[in-house]
């Protein structure tokens, strides 16, 4: 192995799929709906598949198929309140993970520092180490005790985010709604991290893959890169595979200044090229009708959180019910549990503590969830060890538990 990649050899994902498929277990760890996409979004991708045209079968331009680009500038337009360029601005990459990648290899330089919010979805330690970088944490902390808490309880400490940014911090990642709290930040909460990243001319990578799925009238999705002084030092990512609950389908994009976007580009030119082609054209159509529908009950954008909503609230009472106490999540699919009145005689190792839960979970109660310490520096991992982490967009889940 490269020794740059020696500390990334374990990975959440394939760890907990291969022990949940080993004992036959439901997976409500990994997060990926389980029911088809919308019909017109099916009907996009076989559309695409039989197009006569060849040139939807071969290599498409670098960055982005021409019919994707301008269909994601024109959904965003409004979204930013700026017109995005779609030849400069916009880069298509295979997955958000693509995308992330691309963005994180492009800017960081060794020794440069990177402020990541705690927990944080698991790859952004790795790119950032990967690429040299110095991984800065700093985390979300719990401000209320009770036997149902929200995401929106867990809050940064204002001194201590501030102090985490001098002349060597070159990025911030960003990820609103979070993976795996579901916490939605607050435009207040947002000004903040903006003005530290002005005063200290900091990049802000903000992950926005749940960017449609935020709950209740009071929650509302917001980007930092509409903020004053923003749109020019930050990059937003998004992903097809979590708009349109077609996770396999890895195409993800990034949106940002020309400047910004190019660092990615270079990486990308370099390492896919392009993204398949056939799934540009599909996620093209499917955005072209969804703009369609925008404010019309037909919107998949809209309908996708109301149908969660409940699924949501079920899953919290179910968890009440066992004797856990759930973070109830005002975005994203994912809820986040105490378990730790759970009374279970666990094995006495060096594992953290969740992950010993939940090889128990998983080979006792053939349930798979996932361990929330894996998105946690050694340092504040005690942070997340009386936690699980369960996905809830699964209908099969309702029935299992
Ligand atoms: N960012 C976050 C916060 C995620 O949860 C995920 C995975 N679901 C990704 C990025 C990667 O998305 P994709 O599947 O499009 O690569
Ligand atoms: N993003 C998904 C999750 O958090 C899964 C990512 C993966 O499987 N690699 O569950």
């Amino acid at each position: 192995l490269a020794k740059r990649l020696v500390g990334t050899e374990k990975n959440i994902w394939v760890d907990i799929s291969k022990m949940a498929v080993a004992h036959n277990a439901t997976n409500l760890g990994q997060g990926f709906p389980d029911f088809m996409a919308p019909d017109h979004v099916v009907q996009s991708i076989k559309d695409a598949v039989a197009d006569t045209n060849p040139s939807v079968h071969q290599y498409a331009r670098s960055s982005g198929l021409p019919r994707l680009v301008q269909t994601l500038s024109k959904l965003y337009t409004p979204h930013l309140g700026r017109a995005v360029d779609p030849m400069t601005e916009v880069l298509v990459s295979v997955g958000a993970y693509g995308a992330l990648y691309c963005c994180i290899q492009g800017l960081v330089n060794p020794g440069d520092e990177v402020i990541i919010i705690e927990p944080f979805f698991d790859c952004y330690q790795p790119m950032v180490t990967v690429a040299g970088g110095i991984p800065v944490f700093v985390p979300l902390r719990p401000t209320k005790e009770g036997e149902v808490t929200s995401s929106a309880d867990w809050k940064l400490d204002s001194a201590e985010l501030a102090s985490k940014f001098n002349s060597k911090t070159k990025l911030i990642i960003f990820n609103t709604p979070n993976n795996p709290l579901g916490k939605v930040f607050s435009l207040e909460e947002m000004t903040e991290i903006a003005d530290l990243c002005k005063k200290h001319d900091v990049v802000c990578i903000s992950d926005e893959v749940y960017e449609w799925m935020t709950y209740g009238e009071n929650v509302k999705h917001i980007k930092i890169a509409t903020l004053p002084g923003m749109w020019d030092r930050t990059i937003t990512i998004g992903s097809a595979g979590k708009t349109f609950s077609v996770t396999g389908w890895k195409l993800g994009w990034s949106l940002g200044p020309a400047s910004l976007i190019n660092c990615a580009q270079v990486v990308h030119q370099n390492c896919t090229y392009t993204a398949p082609t056939p799934i540009q054209e599909a996620v093209a159509r499917g955005l072209e009708l969804e703009i369609s529908r925008v404010g019309t009950p037909e919107s998949y954008l809209t309908s996708l959180a109301q149908e969660l909503l409940p699924k949501r609230d079920n899953l919290a009472h179910v968890l009440a019910g066992l004797g856990m106490k759930p973070v109830v999540p005002d975005g994203g699919y994912f809820m986040m549990a105490d378990y730790s009145n759970i009374d279970v005689d666990l094995p006495d190792t060096d594992e953290a503590k969740d992950f010993r839960f939940v090889e128990w979970l998983i080979k006792n109660k053939k349930l798979a969830v996932i361990p929330p310490t894996a998105f946690y520096s050694a340092e504040h991992k005690h942070l997340g060890e009386n936690y699980i982490r369960f996905c809830f967009i699964k209908v099969r889940m309702v029935n299992h538990l």
